[in-house]
């Protein structure tokens, strides 16, 4: 195989921009002429910093971060913010909401149990989540309320987001930097870097400061917000690699015209594979109600179950990598992030339509 015929379809760690590797790769060995590779270096020198530095402030233009948020480069993993939040903002006596939208929704509540008290505010479950709930029961005293932005498994995205009268988190794991967002209708964003923005290893939060300052004092440091907000994310030694990669995947998205334009290219890329589904007359089988159609995750059926494997066997002899669906949705998933070009969606279209002429 070669990358030129790989079309990958991913749903994380996923496909990065070509271009991108390419530049990591010329300075691998010899980082800007410092004789040394980016992780080579200490990550309290002056090379190392303005990497670190630099990512942070591409991260709060593209978004428009206000100056009262803080912006984190944490370990961990999504999965660890799941137990960090409630360590950090869930006290006795307290109850967090969770709007439940899927695995990861639920994920997030059971790690939050294990600290407090938690309640659903809203749950597709029923539907095996299906669609995105627009109604939500807030109970008084909340301390917060948790949304996942975008149900990698599932296929559903919120087009947009409540507002509550207490502080709102969002793990946005599968569709951080898709499109242009209002940070400040969040107290706090999280993300793991491997879907949207870079290698795995990065956790990217968005938090208040305000919000950051009511944390609990009685945590471990490194598990403490508080921690990495007052040590630039410097306190102990970053992922140095990861958080390189991620300023350059910025760097991209700047380049590609920005959060508009992205978001543009995610339309006209979904919009590709959703209409090949919609005018299948039935031979392929979307999962999302179209109103919740997720534009970073395709879930879809065959009708006929006896020729989905074929499908797959097919796809992935044709160089189309990663359709296979998650295990608890099953089917086929066709992961369409920002870095995957427009043209891997057209071969995508074009080979479902081909697959379809052939067998219907
Ligand atoms: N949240 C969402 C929405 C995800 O899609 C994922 C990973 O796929 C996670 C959380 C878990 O992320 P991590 O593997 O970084 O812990």
């Amino acid at each position: 195989s070669n990358r030129q015929t790989t079309y990958n379809f991913n749903a994380g760690p996923s496909a990065l921009p070509t271009v991108v590797l390419e530049r990591a790769q010329e300075q691998l060995v010899n980082f800007e002429g410092n004789g040394m590779s980016i992780m080579e270096m200490s990550h309290r020198g002056k090379v190392y910093e303005a990497v670190h530095n630099a990512a942070i402030e591409r991260l709060r233009k593209l978004y428009n971060i206000p100056a009262d948020y803080d912006v984190l480069f944490l370990q961990g993993g999504a999965s660890l913010q799941f137990s960090m939040i409630p360590m950090n903002f869930l006290a006795e006596g307290e109850k967090a909401g969770y709007i439940m939208t899927g695995s990861w929704s639920e994920k997030a509540c059971k790690e939050a149990t294990a600290e407090g008290a938690t309640y659903e505010v809203a749950s597709s479950k029923a539907d095996n989540y299906n669609y995105i709930p627009t109604t939500f029961d807030v109970q008084e005293g909340t301390r917060y309320v948790h949304m996942t932005t975008n149900n990698t498994i599932f296929g559903t995205q919120f087009k947009s987001f409540p507002t509550f009268d207490v502080p709102l988190i969002a793990d946005m794991s599968s569709d951080i930097m898709s499109k242009p967002i209002d940070v400040t209708n969040f107290d706090m964003i999280y993300a793991g870097a491997q879907k949207n923005l870079g290698p795995s290893g990065v956790t990217v939060v968005i938090i208040k400061k305000d919000f950051l300052a009511t944390a609990k004092a009685e945590n471990p440091t490194v598990l403490k917000y508080e921690t990495h907000a007052k040590n630039n994310s410097l306190y102990h030694t970053p992922p140095t690699f990861g958080i390189y990669m991620l300023g350059e995947i910025l760097k991209w998205i700047e380049e590609q015209g920005g959060l508009t334009a992205i978001d543009q290219q995610n339309k006209d890329k979904a919009a590709l594979i959703y209409d090949v589904i919609d005018t299948s007359e039935g031979f392929y089988v979307g999962h999302a109600t179209k109103e919740s159609r997720s534009l970073m995750n395709i879930t879809f059926r065959l009708q006929d179950e006896a020729l989905e494997k074929q499908f797959l066997t097919e796809a992935a002899e044709a160089g189309f990598v990663g359709l296979n669906g998650h295990r608890s949705v099953g089917g086929c998933r066709a992961s369409t992030y920002n870095a995957v070009p427009v043209a891997a969606c057209q071969a995508l279209a074009d080979f479902m339509k081909a697959f379809m002429k052939k067998h219907n």
